[in-house]
């Protein structure tokens, strides 16, 4: 099966709009195991839009489309092929019903011009929008080749992304007879270089692959196999994964299905394994680090609360931090994060309690603590300790990171015991 996009809209030409379509349909047919050999960009113009469709569908065998499915007068996408094929744009009732019912959640009267939102050519299987207006299409193209089709999705592109992931991947799927099984292996604690270099002769192979994806202060890597079934992909990974966990050692926070790990759930399923509860003490992250906590659904179960004592003031009264430590070492300091943590474990009566005090910047504090110095501290009963932590970057990305850092401390402490003598 050989698949051609077509991204079409003179904003595009005219490099008022940077084609981001593209870049996501070319990754998705890649990881399907789809060949893509070309990609052309039209403007909103009938004549070239037509020979593009031509040439395309006597190459390829799926064309996709990306805009040009609204209302107005520009858009063209859907009645310029079924001009090429010589068929009639057909209202289809059940799409108009859906449309109809669209605009009344928005307490809006559809537009007559919105009509031709609901026509296709007929034998179309129409593909639901659920972030907009424009519905999308697969529109068999028998007349080019038995089996040739194209499938029309629209230009925004948290609207086509969302119906690409939800309609036309499965579609395509299964037209190919091919399944793709992946596992996302996260994780925290060593760099993107480092951890590359440690799975290099990993990441050569093609079936399966392995691919690293980096965001901030996180590493991905996600292993994907081309397979018939998943129980064929699932028996492929298997080696894989287990290699990379070798290599990476306990890094490596969580091995899942889909792409939707997280450290805090990483920590919270942690917590619910180990019938350990949690609370926190917050300075420099202000809530963010609860806020990741509480994403979690089912969170309520293992996570207690916590404080948030950005004042030093309230570091004393809200967690009991001694006022000489603060006189003596500052809020940002090994001592004053242990206490922080102390102070949380015993007044919310948790297993764990992890805290977090730093300079976020952009300047440094009146004791001239460097942005980005931070202090993550853990305790639990009868024992608590803190980590040092200089990271960089901006303001709210040192926070972000400092919350991470915070969390994988609890994680190695449930599955290590004492995590103060983690390298940073
Ligand atoms: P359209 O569906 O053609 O009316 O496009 C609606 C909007 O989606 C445009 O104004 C752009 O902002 C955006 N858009 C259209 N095509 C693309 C593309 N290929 N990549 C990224 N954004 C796009
Ligand atoms: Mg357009």
């Amino acid at each position: 099966m050989i698949a051609e996009i077509i991204s079409i809209g003179t904003e595009l030409l005219m490099g008022q709009v940077l084609d981001t379509n593209a870049q996501f349909l070319s990754r998705r047919l890649s990881a399907l195991g789809v060949t893509h050999q070309r990609r052309s960009t039209v403007g909103d113009n009938p004549v070239r839009l037509k020979e593009t469709y031509a040439a395309a569908l006597g190459r390829a065998d799926v064309l996709i489309t990306s805009g040009g499915l609204g209302p107005t007068g520009d858009d063209i996408t859907k009645s310029v092929l079924a001009e090429l094929l010589e068929e009639p744009l057909v209202v289809r009732e059940d799409a108009l019903a859906r449309l109809k019912e669209r605009f009344s959640r928005m307490n809006r009267v559809m537009p007559e011009s919105n009509i031709v939102q609901a026509a296709f050519t007929k034998d179309s299987i129409i593909l639901p929008n659920e972030n907009g207006t424009a519905p999308g299409a697969i529109v068999p193209c028998d007349r080019f080749g038995a089996g040739k089709i194209v499938i029309h999705l629209p230009g925004p592109p948290a609207e086509l992304e969302a119906m690409f992931d939800a309609s036309v991947a499965p579609y395509l799927q299964k037209r190919s007879g091919s399944a793709l099984v992946s596992r996302y292996i996260r994780i925290f604690g060593m760099g993107e270089s480092e951890a590359e270099t440690r799975v290099k002769d990993l990441t050569q192979g093609s079936n399966p692959t392995l691919s690293p994806y980096c965001s901030p202060g996180e590493v991905m890597l996600r292993a994907t196999a081309l397979c018939s079934c998943p129980s064929e992909g699932a028996a492929m990974l298997a080696p894989l994964v287990s290699k990379v966990r070798d290599r990476l050692g306990d890094v490596v926070y969580a091995v899942e299905e889909t792409d939707g790990g997280s450290l805090a759930k990483t920590v919270i399923a942690l917590l619910i394994d180990k019938h350990q509860t949690l609370s926190v003490a917050e300075s420099v992250t202000g809530g963010m680090l609860s806020s990741m906590l509480v994403s979690v659904p089912g969170a309520s179960r293992v996570y207690a609360g916590g404080f948030i004592t950005y004042m030093n003031e309230r570091k004393e009264a809200f967690t009991g931090v001694r006022h000489e430590t603060l006189t003596r070492y500052g809020a940002v300091s090994e001592p004053c994060a242990i206490q922080m943590a102390e102070g949380a474990l015993l007044r919310a009566g948790t297993d764990i309690a992890v805290s977090v005090t730093g300079c976020a910047g952009p300047d440094s504090d009146e004791r001239n603590t460097p942005v980005g110095q931070v202090f993550a501290g853990v305790a639990v009963r009868g024992r608590a300790y803190a980590k040092a932590l200089r990271l960089t970057g901006s303001r709210q990305h040192i926070r972000a990171l400092a919350c991470l850092h915070a969390l994988n401390l609890v994680r190695m402490e449930l599955i290590k015991g004492d995590a103060s003598a983690l390298n940073e």
